[in-house]
């Protein structure tokens, strides 16, 4: 760490009761999709973001009993002394790095379904789950002393595994938090009723995880510190606890009641936001605080120490964009750092029940799979290659060929880089997304043996007399007319094609007028974003879709309900579960999509997000169309035949997956390629 370096207070040590963070970076506890399911892809990826300098790497959720079990989320687990060596193994590769190792001990309650352990799942009072049919069983004092002694046999054992810090989680609609909420804990005995009441259960396993652990482990204690909701635990109640307990934990880790803040997306919240919310809870406590609010910027983080707000630097999403951010700040290296961008993908996964995955960072969750390394590539066996589009796709290659030492021309048609990227972050809420074009470009540009060619239209002669070694073909995709997506299988046979538009009109600026129907067929944001874009400009819209909410995929991002909340405002009418099947003469008919009724109303222009059509013009006329058998890899050797294509042109998807393919192909290049690892349960 250079001496003067304006960001030295960062990198001081932190006395969290009887251990020390070496520094103010802590990862906060975040799920990934891995849990006890993956336990191997679990330890690799934690000890990353150890090795990249974050000076506390917390678990994710960590289910203390089976009467708390979030099946088919792979939540981690301390059911009993098995579960020791798969948590054992992340605590001692964390600690291998010198950070320490933080859990997050949880019961989930009535939230919880139990579908795997099939245990009656647990409530301050018998209540629906959040999705199953079923209801918890109502706690007794019995339940209540079995809870506890629970919580106290996995603090010990987390202890045993080697972990540093132990938390204590009365938040997020879990069950702890279930006693504190004055509507739901209906009780008339010593947990009911009065504020001291309700927090007594907190209170007590505050007070025997720090009996039972306290000599060796900090307490720590994730809290909303603006309360659950004035039903549940209003702000003032939420300030009261902070004053009442405030010397219990040896840490307040402070989060909102909102999760949708808490976590939002760029398109909705700004980084820093929580930050007149929680910034009492210090001042409160004189305890180590921690809190997050997708820092990337220094200065934000510095901000936040210097005004006293924090001790320590929270980080989920930013440190899975990032492992090696610390690292980066401590070596002045402020341009190399890969910004998270906001779009919450990565908390998408691990709610389809899938390993974490990454827009910015394609090697997250490949650590241990595919062996990666977030900065570091193998070396290039050399040679020449060209990469026609930078898009996503290209910009990444690009960078990653580039450091592994080949020479590298990167040509696309267009005037500016990035593709898709460049496009989309002119949307409404969207410019944090041109992140995953300028760090490239910012990279790309301090690689002599990477050249960008911009206004240079491709075709299949260009590729073939540019005659290099090996040929990436990473042209995009364009999204579709004609109506056909996930409910049209054929075209929509009566369509007025002279006022049908598509996203890529609204990128080049060709906006529709009057009364505008939106058909969105792809369900995630582009439809609703084109929607307040056009709303905001004062054109009357009609947002029409298939499924029964707007948005409905951004429910993963943790988006939706601000989403369609955002369309309302904007005074935009919503046709949920509707088809759109005909479009002639200013008339625009809708099919009821479980009836099939259908019914008119009034357009003068449709937009159609549907699906897209991959732009392989040039790959086929580059390859034919696969008439010829080919190696599995054909980008193993150089030659002719070195030619494949990445990213949307491929498989059109989402821009991490454009991303992703970008990086493999790149990092494979001159190889055979690899079939990653997989965690299987074997007899
Ligand atoms: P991806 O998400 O796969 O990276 P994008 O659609 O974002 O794809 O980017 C594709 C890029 O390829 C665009 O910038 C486009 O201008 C460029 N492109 C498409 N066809 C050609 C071509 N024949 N020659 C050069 N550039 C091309
Ligand atoms: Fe940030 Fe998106 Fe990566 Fe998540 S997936 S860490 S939100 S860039």
């Amino acid at each position: 760490m250079p001496e003067k370096s304006r960001y030295a207070a960062l990198f001081e040590s932190v006395q969290i009761g009887p251990v020390t963070a070496p520094n103010r970076f802590y990862q906060v506890p975040h799920c990934t999709g891995m849990g006890h399911a993956l336990p191997q892809t679990l330890v690799a990826m934690r000890a990353m973001k150890a090795e990249g300098g974050w000076g506390v790497v917390c678990t994710e959720y960590c289910s203390i009993h089976p009467s708390s079990d979030d099946h088919p989320y792979p939540f981690a687990a301390l059911w009993d002394d098995g579960d020791l060596g798969n948590l054992a193994a992340m605590a001692d590769a964390v600690h291998a790095h010198g950070a320490l190792a933080g859990i997050e001990l949880w019961h989930g309650g009535s939230y919880v379904a139990n579908l795997a352990s099939r245990a009656p799942t647990l409530g301050v009072r018998s209540m629906p789950g959040r999705t199953d049919p079923i209801q918890s069983q109502r706690m007794d004092r019995r339940d209540i002393r079995a809870l506890r002694r629970w919580h106290l046999e996995a603090a010990l054992r987390a202890r045993k595994a080697g972990f540093d810090i132990i938390y204590v989680y009365p938040s997020h609609g879990y069950l702890v938090s279930e006693f504190l909420s004055r509507s739901l804990n209906e009780r008339t005995d010593e947990y009911g009723g009065s504020l001291e009441n309700r927090m007594r259960l907190m209170r007590e396993l505050l007070d025997e995880t720090r009996s039972a652990v306290g000599d060796r482990c900090a307490v720590a204690v994730r809290f909303a510190a603006n309360g659950h909701g004035d039903e549940h635990l209003s702000g003032d109640e939420a300030h009261d606890v902070v004053a009442a307990l405030g010397q219990l934990p040896d840490l307040w880790d402070v989060v909102l009641a909102d999760y949708d803040e808490e976590m939002g997306s760029s398109r909705f919240v700004r980084e820093g936001a929580l930050e007149d919310r929680i910034a009492y809870v210090r001042k409160l406590t004189g305890k180590p605080v921690v809190c997050v609010g997708r820092f990337t910027s220094p200065d934000s983080m510095l901000g936040q120490i210097k005004r006293g707000v924090v001790d320590l630097i929270g980080a989920a999403r930013p440190s899975i964009a990032d492992p090696f951010l610390p690292t980066k700040l401590r070596e002045g290296r402020l341009e190399d750092i890969r910004e998270c961008i906001g779009c919450n993908i990565c908390y998408a996964h691990n709610f389809r029940g899938s390993a974490l995955r990454c827009t910015q960072n394609p090697t997250m969750g490949e650590e241990w799979r595919s062996g990666w390394h977030p900065e570091q590539v193998p070396a290039g066996t050399g040679g020449s290659v060209l990469i026609v589009g930078a898009g996503p796709a290209g910009l990444e290659a690009a960078h990653i060929l580039g450091k592994r030492g080949y020479d590298v021309a990167l040509a696309d048609a267009a005037g500016e880089a990035g593709g898709r990227v460049s496009h989309e972050s002119r949307l409404p809420g969207l410019a944090e997304w041109a992140r995953v074009r300028d760090y490239r470009l910012g990279q790309i540009k301090r690689l002599p043996n990477v050249a960008l060619y911009l206004g240079s239209h491709m075709a299949a002669p260009d590729v073939r007399a540019f005659g290099a070694d090996y040929v990436l073909i990473a042209t995009g995709a364009h999204w579709r007319r004609e109506g056909i997506g996930r409910w049209h299988a054929r075209p929509i046979a009566a369509l007025d094609a002279a006022n049908v538009y598509t996203p890529d009109d609204i990128y080049a600026g060709r906006l529709p007028q009057g009364e505008v129907l939106i058909f969105d067929d792809d369900h995630y944001y582009l439809g609703p974003v084109i929607a307040m874009k056009l709303a905001s400009a004062g054109v009357r819209v009609r947002y029409v879709t298939t499924e029964g909410r707007a948005g409905a995929w951004s429910l993963y991002t943790q988006e939706q309900e601000r989403t369609q909340r955002a369309l309302i405002e904007l005074g935009v009418d919503i046709e949920a579960n509707s088809a759109l099947v005909a479009f002639e003469k200013s008339i625009a008919t809708l099919a009821c999509v479980f009836s099939g009724r259908t019914r008119s109303v009034a357009a003068s222009a449709v937009v159609l997000v549907t699906s897209r059509v991959a732009d392989e013009t040039l790959y086929r006329a580059l390859v034919g169309d696969g008439d010829d058998d080919q190696p599995a890899d054909v980008l193993a050797q150089p030659g002719p035949a070195a030619v494949a294509r990445i990213g949307d042109c491929q498989q059109p998807a989402m821009i991490a997956t454009a991303v992703y393919s970008g990086h493999r192909a790149a990092r494979e290049l001159g190889s055979a390629g690899q079939v990653p690892r997989r965690e299987r349960v074997l007899i």
